[in-house]
């Protein structure tokens, strides 16, 4: 099967007692047992719930992994991860992230005892160095960055990581895996907040941890359980029904992308812009290489600064100011005073999270209306 065809048939067979071609809604926190321990496969909704599972199955066939494991969010399904890493284990992690996963990592940093090696992978030299420094507990990265749109290289990350034995995490949200399957690449560990393009509509809060080896399936659904940040049966439904749709929807991402980035190319108000399918991006042929297609998220600099910025924001009006990426609807926002504000500025500015800095996610409205209102609000600086 391709991948669209996977994303609605792949280990989603129609349900064996009704025929029902989604899987039923399954609201119980509970299951009756036959005797004690003795149970039909299901026993708490915390450790299982056969609705999760539908969706954990869906997961794990997309990205090609052993198996999948839902969260209550993005966050949740990183924290679950964090927690397998005792005082005395070492991070190395890429240098541009999601400003809520630094907040953690520096957390488990301050808290645990667990050091952070933060390094700019678009540069492999610098983390050959720091992966022979010493032992490394895990390899931590995004591909493309938020909001600045760099990209790892995939394959050559896995082999040096190999070389010193250390895990591959690749938090996948926003390539989504009708971009980008990091374990065909050889990452071992596949994160998402499903809130974003796997949900797709903007009405949900979700993650998802995906799994390559035996080992680590079985450590995570135990900590999955331990900590129970799952997510409830209709969120898991939710985004189970997003997925279906992610090839068309990515494709109509995609389009609007592409429309806003011949505004914006070029233009006397825009400073700099970020995209990985256009071929002014500096890692363009690796974007080629490694990914089936390049989304929805374009990030633009625009000239005069943080002004500039809102005056823009304020001229726009069918994307709408707000947070988090990825849904039907296209959303604007100012990383440096809202995703990112938890970074410091200094670290912020230092990474390119410019006060001018704008991230459009690019919905799938009509690719011509939003080029307009891109145009317009331009004209508003
Ligand atoms: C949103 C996001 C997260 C966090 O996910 P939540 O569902 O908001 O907890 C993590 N990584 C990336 C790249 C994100 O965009």
């Amino acid at each position: 099967m391709r991948f669209d065809t996977r994303l609605i048939h792949g280990r989603q067979p129609p349900d064996p007692l009704t025929g029902a071609v989604n899987p039923p809604i399954y609201l119980s926190s509970t299951f009756r047992q036959l005797a004690p321990n003795r149970n039909q496969g299901y026993v708490y909704s915390r450790s299982a719930n056969p609705t999760r599972t539908a969706l954990e199955n869906a997961l794990a066939e997309i990205e090609g992994g052993r198996a999948g494991l839902a969260f209550s969010s993005g966050l949740g399904a990183l924290a679950t991860l964090l927690e397998a890493f005792p005082t005395g284990s070492r991070i190395v992690s890429v240098d541009d992230l999601y400003g809520g996963t630094w907040r953690l990592f520096d957390h488990h940093r301050r808290q645990f005892g667990i050091r952070i090696d933060y390094v700019d992978m678009t540069r492999l030299e610098i983390l050959r160095e720091v992966l022979a420094q010493g032992p490394t507990s895990l390899v931590y990265l995004e591909t493309p960055t938020n909001p600045l749109l760099k990209l790892v290289d995939l394959a050559a990350v896995v082999r040096l990581a190999r070389r010193e034995g250390a895990p591959v995490a690749v938090d996948n949200t926003f390539a989504s895996p009708a971009n980008q399957r990091p374990i065909e690449r050889g990452a071992d560990i596949v994160l998402h907040s499903t809130t974003k393009y796997l949900g797709g509509h903007s009405d949900i809060i979700g993650g998802a941890l995906v799994l390559r080896k035996a080992a680590d399936v079985e450590r995570f659904a135990w900590l999955q359980n331990a900590i129970g940040a799952v997510p409830s049966p209709v969120d898991a439904y939710l985004v189970l029904r997003g997925l279906h749709t992610l090839g068309v929807r990515m494709r109509a991402h995609e389009a609007s992308a592409r429309a806003v980035v011949e505004v914006v190319a070029g233009h006397r108000k825009v400073r700099a812009f970020h995209y990985p399918g256009h071929p002014s991006h500096p890692q363009y042929s690796l974007a080629r290489r490694q990914m089936d297609g390049y989304g929805g998220i374009v990030s633009v600099e625009v000239a005069g600064g943080r002004a500039a910025a809102l005056r823009f924001l304020r001229g726009l009006k069918l994307f709408t100011l707000a947070e988090s990426l990825g849904g039907v609807e296209s959303l604007a926002e100012h990383p440096a005073s809202m995703t990112h504000a938890s970074v410091p500025r200094e670290q912020r500015e230092a990474h390119g999270v410019t006060e001018g800095l704008l991230r459009l996610s690019c919905g799938i409205e009509d690719p011509a209306d939003l080029a307009d209102d891109v145009r317009r609000a331009l004209g508003r600086i």
